[in-house]
């Protein structure tokens, strides 16, 4: 099978048989083999019957529907799970994302090589300025922590390599962080294509202010997580020896005050109250070390490595 477009959606039952046809429309121009799995993420919306009726008259068309709403993270992860074709195609299904971007993409993940590739909505069509401006900043600010040079991580528009979603667990709301997620399984070729955008044509959009907010916290717990989530030791010990060891050198100053001069006053001084603040803070950090690290030890995923080739074993 050459393509699976995964489409998580809530509440998008006026958009649905629209999109289909129209993805239909373009797989059948260029001859491709796929399938759409449509994910129904908790809808209280009549979507889910719009998706039974598409797959009753489809065979091409799937669905999941999940028991309640999970986000569209989960959503799109239970869709990369059930994906089958070797490029598969993530979209938004309000129609915002146009399906004439496909071959396009396809071509560059097929012929170019590319890993993953993300959509860029260069020109956007979303109601308000307080969406655009933070998502500029929001994007400036992934690029500079993950060195990912791109302009748009959050584009619902995007294709990757079969493996590549084999390889990666979308959880929480990563989804906006999906090519971070990739750069860390060790997925280099990440490239970018300016796609069309649209006006949303029905329904509302599902994510409001907050995803700034949110955005910026799951950002730096990903970024901890890459960088020492399988050796957090290396992280809080270095603070706690470093904190521990300077309110060691304070309380030895101290004491040797105190020898020298019996009048010498130790409670009023700022140092007498860093060492102590120090020295306590140093065994916290330490200890939330050796916490993390046994936490590590026992994750399930500790020895999940991804080998890329095998010669002879
Ligand atoms: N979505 C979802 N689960 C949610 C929220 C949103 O599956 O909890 C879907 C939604 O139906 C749409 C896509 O994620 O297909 C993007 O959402 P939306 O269009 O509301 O976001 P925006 O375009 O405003 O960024
Ligand atoms: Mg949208």
């Amino acid at each position: 099978m050459n393509i699976s477009v995964v489409i998580p959606l809530f509440n998008e039952e006026e958009s649905l048989p629209e999109l289909c046809t129209w993805i239909q429309k373009v797989m059948d121009e260029n001859g491709f083999s796929y399938e759409i799995i449509l994910v129904d993420d908790g809808s209280t919306d009549q979507s889910w019957t719009v998706i039974e009726q598409l797959c009753s008259g489809y065979s091409h068309i799937k669905g999941i529907k999940f028991q309640r709403n999970y986000g569209k993270s989960a959503a799109l992860n239970e869709g990369f799970r059930a994906a089958e074709g070797e490029v598969v195609i993530t979209m938004d299904a309000d129609l915002q994302d146009s399906p004439d971007e496909i071959p396009g993409l396809r071509k560059m993940i097929v012929e170019d090589g590319y890993d993953m590739v993300s959509g860029w909505k260069k020109k956007r069509y979303d109601s308000t300025l307080a969406k655009n401006i933070p998502s500029k900043f929001f994007n400036a600010v992934t690029r500079r922590m993950s060195k990912i040079p791109l302009h748009d991580f959050n584009c619902g528009l995007k294709a990757y390599k079969k493996r590549v979603v084999k390889s990666i667990e979308v959880y929480g709301e990563m989804h906006r962080y999906i090519p971070v997620l990739a750069k860390w399984a060790g997925f280099k070729k990440i490239g970018e294509k300016v796609v069309e955008h649209r006006p949303r044509k029905y329904g509302v959009t599902k994510f409001g202010w907050e995803r700034f907010i949110n955005g910026f916290l799951d950002l730096a717990s990903i970024m901890f997580v890459g960088r020492f989530g399988k050796k957090p030791m290396h992280f809080f010990g270095l603070w706690g020896t470093l904190s521990f060891l300077v309110g060691l050198l304070l309380t030895a100053y101290l004491i040797v005050s105190k020898a020298i001069d019996p009048e010498y006053a130790l409670t009023n001084r700022p140092a007498f109250f860093m060492a102590l603040i120090l020295l306590l803070l140093g065994s916290q950090l330490f200890l939330a070390g050796f916490t993390g690290e046994l936490i590590a030890r026992n994750s399930a995923d500790r020895n999940n490595y991804l080998v890329e080739k095998k010669l002879g074993v």
